[in-house]
């Protein structure tokens, strides 16, 4: 093994580098030697040597660790599994490379004999849609999920029933083939996956009638998932291993249920608070009522205060969202919306204008029979001076 680079060389980043520098740097490297973008042999290796420095770097308890102690440090200390723990590649990655055919970066470098080997099953993603009210109530409930299972017929060896996969005659049962070569600089020795075995180490002879050989099957499978009330948009439940099977040794991908929360047409959220607009008539803001208010679960009731003015805002105190692991909830604030009457009757009318006049707003009109008797004297009046 040749020594370990230091992981600031690696990035090309000073030792004083600041978070946005080393993302920066790793972005810009990774995006160079990602396996799906290089076709250079070493471009697997380099990558998980960037993405090791990154992961190190990039976590502050990590990388003062390495800052004092070294390798060794970190060596001691950490798994190669702790080490990439905590650190979203996909995220960081997003937008080139990976991404496709279910090869996670984390599939890539655990995943045994390397990423084109069949180590592990696929990860699976599945969307789950929910009302405000289903995600307040947390819910329990079966979902149906396509994906591959291994054979119940042969038990995911591919073999039929009473037969046995035989170890592959090519590469004897190690699903490698090496071959060396001279060369001016010494014997070169490459190995490549087994072309007879497909890397699996063993040939089938008669294949299993129900999944042709493959081990493995397409099914829908019910999986009962319970969603804890207060989930958050965007939030995701992980089933382990309830993925797409592997083959007849590898593990199970996961399952990652994804939240997806709808809007409601009256409440917004914000954490676990939520916020509604509640129309009241100006004659209930300024007189002051009990108002009755929506909420998630039922009706609540709010005092607004005589004079109350519009945008004034109301808080029902855990009304609001539940919060995760029954730390109990949020609040409800009603912001009150004065509503102008668009029609009236003859009397609310009468009502309102004699109001305006109370006000001082408008001045009392003259009445028909004033203003014909007012005329007539002002014809008089006219009168007499012709
Ligand atoms: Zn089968
Ligand atoms: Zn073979």
């Amino acid at each position: 093994m040749p020594e370990k680079k230091d992981y600031y060389e690696v990035l090309g980043v000073a030792k004083e580098a600041n978070e946005k520098e080393i993302k920066t740097a790793y972005r810009k490297l990774a995006m160079l030697h990602h396996p799906d973008k290089s076709d250079a042999p070493e471009a697997e290796e380099k990558f998980k040597e960037l993405s090791e420095a990154y992961a190190v770097l990039s976590d502050p308890d990590k990388r003062q660790k390495y800052d004092q102690f070294g390798h060794a440090g970190i060596n001691s200390q950490y798994s190669q599994e702790d080490l990439f723990r905590g650190v979203n590649f996909e995220d960081l990655l997003r937008g080139f490379g990976g991404g496709g055919g279910g090869d996670s970066i984390f599939d890539m470098f655990f995943g045994g004999g390397g990423r084109r080997g069949p180590a592990r099953g696929r990860d699976l993603r599945y969307d789950v849609n929910l009302t405000l009210e289903q995600a307040a109530n947390g819910l329990e409930t079966n979902i149906d999920v396509p994906r591959t299972e291994s054979c119940p017929n042969c038990h995911g060896s591919g073999a039929k029933p009473g037969t046995k996969p035989v170890t592959c005659s090519n590469c004897r049962g190690s699903g490698q083939v090496t071959r060396a070569q001279n060369t001016p600089f010494g014997q070169m020795v490459t190995s490549t996956a087994c072309s007879k075995c497909g890397g699996r180490g063993q040939t089938i002879t008669s294949p299993c009638g129900e999944c042709s050989g493959a081990g493995r099957v397409h099914k829908n499978r019910k999986i009962n998932i319970k969603i804890p009330p207060g989930v958050e948009d965007g939030q995701h439940l992980k089933l382990r291993g309830q993925g797409d099977a592997a083959g007849p040794k590898g593990e199970s991908g996961d399952l990652y249920v994804v939240i997806n929360i709808q809007p409601h047409p009256r409440f917004q959220r914000m954490d676990s608070d939520l916020i509604m607009e509640m129309p009241i008539s100006f004659t209930q803001a300024t007189l002051g009522s009990d108002v009755e208010v929506p909420t998630l679960n039922g009706r609540a009731k709010i005092k607004v205060p005589a004079g109350t003015q519009t945008g004034t805002v109301f808080r029902l105190r855990g009304k609001g969202m539940p919060r995760l692991q029954g730390m109990g909830a949020g609040d409800l604030h009603v912001k009150v919306k004065i509503k102008t009457p668009a029609s009236l009757t003859s009397r609310q009318k009468q009502l309102l204008e004699d109001l305006a006049i109370e006000f001082g707003e408008k001045k009392r009109p003259q009445n028909e029979k004033e203003k014909s008797i007012l005329n007539k004297i002002v014809d008089e009046v006219k009168g007499a001076v012709q």
